[in-house]
């Protein structure tokens, strides 16, 4: 059960101690606070663990300071969606909305390797009204001995050139707890010129250690990828993980599934679950066509297929699109065999908004057919 307190209500305020009180007497309960602080106000919200079956609703709302009762009805009780909750879906971070109705594109290099290669990349992202981007520092590989990223060295250039060009958020993979530290040091060195999501790879889904590490802290988002070996409920609990250490800045990845039933691409698409995601909890969905196809082969028509799955998770309603880019994929120290080239860039935003655009008017069709129907 969560009980949803009045904004602003602090736990310095004596109607949260008289709270609290309460609560303690009850029997085999345990209370977990969770405060989230946001630009206008400071929302409280208390979980119940344990015997909350025989609590009725009436009696929490009565409660000082509680403003809302909501009763977990499903087992993601942060990230979840349950019945009359209408927590919000989205979040803000450094200046961009990530929401399950709106849709970023995150541009940009599998790896970061020179500094003319993120220059050009970025510079055409500017160019091209785009505020994100994706630029790997830490690469986990599967060979010890292929290149492992720049790591922190990379860091203070990269931001800097974010800067330069307006982009705002980079999604960043991270395996070590102490990539985060690596990473809030250089923007603090470098005067905080962009942002970062930090991404949780799908080699990390169940790196517990991890999720509690980068949950317990709230200043940079996370977007955490599903496992590529494990259910969706598996990687729904993970990202749970996250949010009940404090962190609900989450957008969930789709990158495909290993199995040899979806050769020939390099994994099992699995987009068709990017409405499954956004019914089960509040998180914003994202796809990511590149490692899920992991090629530039295309079919008869001339689309490749990677812009084919992009259009397909577009239209389902997904919320972000993670996408290799380079401008000389040939010379990319990792992925370059499906990295998108510069010059595609605005032919793949176009795509993507024709893609958009026929998903916002089924969503319209979809609410005139019910409202008309009365459901
Ligand atoms: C990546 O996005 O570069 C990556 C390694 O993805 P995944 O964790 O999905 O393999
Ligand atoms: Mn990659």
């Amino acid at each position: 059960m969560i009980l949803i307190l009045s904004p602003d209500l602090t736990r310095k305020s004596p109607e949260f101690q008289e709270l609290m009180e309460h609560l303690g007497n009850i029997p085999n309960i345990q209370v977990r606070v969770h405060e989230e602080v946001g630009a206008q106000q400071v929302l409280t919200e208390i979980y119940l663990i344990g015997e909350t079956a025989n609590l009725s609703l009436e009696d929490m709302r009565s409660l000082p300071g509680v403003e809302r009762v909501v009763r977990v009805s499903r087992e993601y009780r942060v990230i979840g969606r349950h019945k009359d909750d209408d927590r919000p879906s989205e979040f803000h971070y450094n200046g961009v909305t990530f929401s399950q109705d709106n849709l970023n594109v995150f541009a940009g290099l599998c790896a970061v390797d020179t500094p003319e290669h993120v220059e050009q990349m970025m510079k055409a992202l500017q160019e091209h009204g785009q505020v994100c981007t994706r630029m790997g520092a830490y690469k986990p590989r599967t060979n010890p001995y292929a290149f492992q990223g720049h790591g922190k060295a990379c860091l203070p250039w990269v931001f800097e050139l974010a800067g330069k060009y307006g982009i705002r958020v980079i999604a960043m993979e991270v395996t070590h707890e102490q990539h985060v530290d690596e990473i809030r040091e250089a923007l603090e060195a470098t005067g905080h010129p962009t942002g970062v999501m930090l991404q949780i790879g799908t080699r990390n889904t169940q790196n517990f250690e991890l999720l509690k590490a980068v949950g317990r802290q709230q200043e940079f988002p996370v977007l955490l990828k599903r496992g590529f070996g494990i259910t969706l409920e598996e990687s729904l609990n993970a990202a749970e993980y996250l949010a009940s250490e404090g962190n609900r800045k989450i957008v969930f990845a789709l990158r495909g599934m290993k199995t040899n039933m979806g050769d020939p691409h390099r994994n099992f698409v699995d987009f068709a679950h990017v409405p499954v995601v956004k019914r089960l909890t509040r998180l914003p969905v994202c796809v990511d066509p590149s490692h899920s196809v992991g090629s530039r082969e295309a079919a008869p028509d001339k689309l490749l297929d990677i812009f084919h799955v992009t259009a397909q998770g577009v239209i389902a309603g997904a919320n972000m699109i993670l996408v290799d880019f380079h401008p000389e994929p040939a010379k990319a120290l990792v992925d370059g065999p499906q990295a998108l080239r510069l010059e595609e860039l605005p032919y793949f935003l176009e795509d993507v908004a024709i893609a958009r655009e026929a998903y916002e008017r089924r969503r319209a069709l979809a609410q005139r057919f019910h409202a008309a129907h009365g459901q």
